[in-house]
């Protein structure tokens, strides 16, 4: 039976014409193998793409016009220099793309924000996939380019769709896998969809790493590698901590735990399908693809530095029953409730007998409407511009030395895990 890898590649990997020159060195030292290649817009595409919407969804149609032409000309002149042979036949699969995009901006918005969100968002992919997939054929990697909203299915949960699994898994058996019979490299998108009624979908920020996991596990891959600009995983933000360790193995519960804390190595939802299946996945430097790398795997991981992460810009919320009756089940349930409905992901939660105090992301819009949702029951304070710590595997020095200069206003700790939101 084959086998089959799946390779990521994010939008760093593909944020010049000399870096994007990289791939086929890096693809051809695994001549021989069957691989499924997932690409990422190119650089930062996708937060070009949000202007374009945002101008779009407030009226501002010339504005949006404007936007998406620059990022039509990086595209083409990326092309231009990549490409010689197949340069016309690609500038006629980019126009297309950029066609589709252009009829929905001449429209005026209608529907939900998030709805035209993933109808130009999703053009990023196809865009730097289009090009690529060219540019390996040009340099004798013979490939075929797929629309992976034809295999993706998801429902119509605009920005963060959820995938069907069986009939995706059907479509990657029926109309992917054969593919592999006439080439041994499939080139394809990550993070988009599409739902029954064709509309276009993403998977939510960084979900590329998610849409090749559900590839391996679907293939029954023998491996993920995911291709970043880091020699692998890091201790902490190598940007926020220049000392920042490399760990050269980790086992999938750590790393959920790390993403789970806002760690940015890897979008949270890509561990569950490859651990399901038993799937090995690398983090390799696409710099220097010699270098070992970080594996995640099912072993027992001894040893580990303390594991560092920091989230900015959180928000405090605090809420004190109005009548002092206790908090109890019922107002942490309606809380919860309350979370589900609005899409919030608490950070942090600590429950006393008459308060409750919150910790999220900054995301204003949400939080009007949890703290007037509340403001029934609770009398309801907001705290900004704090940040949330958490050290896995801690020990006293070094909180004592990222808490320096600072003050706590929640603290919460397990023998392995310390959570400090600092003022
Ligand atoms: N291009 C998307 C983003 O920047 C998805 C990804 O890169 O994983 O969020
Ligand atoms: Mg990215």
């Amino acid at each position: 039976m084959s086998k089959y890898k799946v390779f990521k590649f994010g939008g760093a990997s593909a944020a010049s014409v000399e870096r994007i020159q990289n791939l086929p060195g890096i693809l051809r030292s695994y001549n021989g193998d069957n691989i499924l290649v997932v690409i990422s817009a190119m650089g930062k595409t996708t937060n070009a793409l949000e202007k374009v919407v945002d101008a779009f969804y407030t009226g501002h149609r010339e504005e949006a016009l404007r936007l998406f032409q620059q990022v039509k000309d990086s595209h083409l002149t990326t092309a231009k220099y990549l490409l010689v042979n197949n340069y016309l036949a690609a500038e006629v699969q980019l126009k297309d793309f950029f066609t589709e995009v252009e009829w929905l901006l001449h429209d005026k918005p209608v529907r939900d924000y998030d709805y035209y969100y993933d109808q130009v968002v999703c053009v990023g992919e196809l865009l730097s996939t289009s090009i690529i997939s060219a540019y390996l054929a040009e340099s004798g990697l013979d490939n075929q380019w797929i629309d992976v909203r034809d295999i993706f299915r998801t429902d119509d949960n605009f920005r963060d769709a959820a995938i069907d699994w069986p009939f995706t898994a059907d479509r990657v058996r029926q109309e992917v896998l054969p593919l592999f019979k006439d080439t041994r490299l499939v080139v394809t998108q990550g993070f988009i969809g599409s739902t029954s009624e064709n509309e276009s979908t993403t998977l939510g920020r960084e979900g590329s790493d998610y849409t090749a996991a559900v590839f391996a596990n679907m293939l029954d891959a023998e491996s993920q590698t995911i291709w970043k600009d880091v020699e692998g995983v890091m201790n902490a933000d190598p940007k926020q901590f220049p000392d920042a360790q490399f760990i050269s193995e980790l086992n999938y519960d750590e790393v959920i735990e790390m993403a789970y804390y806002g760690a940015q190595v890897i979008h949270p939802k890509t561990i569950k399908p490859l651990q399901n299946k038993g799937i090995p996945l690398y983090v390799k430097c696409f710099l220097d693809p010699a270098l070992p790398g970080t594996v995640i795997n099912n072993h027992t991981a001894k040893g580990l530095p303390p594991i560092i992460v920091l989230k900015q810009k959180q928000v405090l919320v605090h809420l004190h029953s109005k009548d002092f009756s206790f908090v109890g089940e019922k107002g942490t349930a309606g809380l919860y409730q309350l979370f589900s409905e609005l899409r919030i992901k608490p950070n942090l939660m600590q429950s006393g007998a008459v308060s409750l105090q919150v910790c999220l992301d900054d995301r204003t819009d949400k939080i009007e409407k949890l703290a007037l949702a509340a403001a029934g029951m609770f009398d309801v304070q907001v705290e900004k511009d704090l940040t949330l710590l958490t050290i896995r595997h801690y020990n006293e020095a070094i909180v004592k030395k990222l808490m320096e200069g600072k003050t706590a206003v929640l603290q919460q700790q397990t023998p392995e895990t310390v959570q400090v939101l600092m003022r």
